[in-house]
């Protein structure tokens, strides 16, 4: 039987950085891709075209960028072309030096641009590597069309790297903190759907997550088994033996749901001594053939406790459906094939 809850508790959450994500891609693109052109036309006149080229070349580039994530809704792989994008027009322009060598001014922004992009690890790598190639190029002026003063280069460097530590401490505890919250949310969540005695699922788990997944997924549960069961005369057993007791039985019977269904079988609890079982991709004859099973075992197994050695039954009343919208029915479908066996006699199966 299924042994983790499936709820998507983390969805919420990652939608939210995935919009995170989109808006600084589209700034990116949007708003440097046309910057980068503008300037590439007010840089036109200068001697030299390598400038202009790096301009246009960059931010048609952002721009195609952008249309490829519009058109094929690939996150990640958009942000990582976006981050190279990023880190050449950087380096190119430094190598430039940009109109009147103000190119390291414009190289601040992007250690931040990468944090937003990558997330915290791969952009602390890509910084890094773009660190140590801009490193490699500004201590060696004559690799450089530019013509930085060193002093300026130096303060640049080591601008640079305070923004980059910056930049990481930031991500890394804003990543840590959203973990602990949807962990908090996460352990909220599943103390909500579990029912504290048996562990089991409960009829809120049911009704609102186990209900969007047949409808998300319906290829993986129909056709499902329904099967309501009951256990006979309980109140009997609580009044001779306690209330303790009593707790313990819908422990061991619990238990016996655990070991012997199946791990995609889920058993809820789904109010004092009767439970839920659902059988995904299980149809009416099969879905018999696991109650039947289920009531034997029970049957046979007398219930110990301490000195304590009764025997316990329960009555059980199976249907199946094949689509979303039958399933409520075919609850109240199990719900009234287990009056029919507990009115022939209970310890049976209908
Ligand atoms: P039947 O065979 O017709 O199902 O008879 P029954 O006695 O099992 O059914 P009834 O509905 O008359 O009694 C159910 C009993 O289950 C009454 C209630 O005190 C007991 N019960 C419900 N929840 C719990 C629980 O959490 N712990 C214990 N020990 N007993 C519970
Ligand atoms: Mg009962
Ligand atoms: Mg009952």
């Amino acid at each position: 039987m299924q042994s983790a809850l499936r709820l998507d508790t983390g969805k919420h959450a990652r939608q939210i950085d995935a919009s995170r994500r989109i808006y600084i891609l589209s700034f990116v693109s949007y708003i440097a891709g046309a910057v980068m052109v503008l300037f590439g036309f007010i840089s036109l006149d200068a001697s030299s075209l390598l400038l202009p080229g790096i301009l246009f070349t960059g931010g048609s580039l952002f721009f195609i960028n952008i249309l490829f994530f519009h058109l094929t809704k690939q996150l990640d792989r958009a942000c990582q072309i976006e981050a190279i994008l990023v880190a050449i027009f950087v380096l190119a322009l430094i190598y430039h030096g940009g109109h009147n060598n103000t190119a390291l001014y414009w190289a601040f922004p992007f250690p931040a641009i990468l944090f937003g992009l990558l997330g915290v690890r791969k952009a602390l790598i890509s910084n890094g590597i773009l660190m140590l190639l801009l490193g490699l190029l500004l201590l060696q002026p004559d690799l450089l069309q530019a013509d930085y003063k060193e002093s300026e280069v130096s303060r640049f460097l080591a601008s640079m790297l305070i923004v980059i530590i910056v930049c990481w401490i930031n991500d890394h505890f804003r990543e840590r903190s959203h973990e602990a919250m949807s962990e908090l949310q996460k352990s909220k969540d599943m103390e909500a759907n579990t029912d504290p005695l048996t562990q089991l699922v409960n009829r809120r788990y049911i009704e609102a997550n186990f209900a969007q997944q047949l409808h998300n997924y319906p290829q993986h549960y129909f056709p499902l088994g329904v099967v309501m069961c009951d256990i006979d005369h309980f109140k009997d057993f609580n009044d001779q033996y306690g209330h303790d007791v009593g707790d313990e039985v819908l422990k061991t019977v619990a238990d016996i749901f655990r070991s012997h269904l199946r791990p995609q079988d889920i058993a809820c609890r789904n109010g004092g001594e009767e439970f839920l079982l659902l059988l995904p991709q299980t149809g009416l004859s099969q879905s018999r053939a696991v109650a039947e099973k289920i009531r034997a075992i029970m049957a046979n197994q007398p219930f110990l406790f301490g000195s304590i050695q009764a025997p316990i039954t329960a009555s059980f009343g199976v249907t199946a459906c094949d689509e979303q919208s039958e399933f409520q029915a075919a609850i109240k479908t199990a719900d009234q094939q287990l009056y029919q066996a507990k009115a022939k006699g209970r310890n049976q199966v209908q």
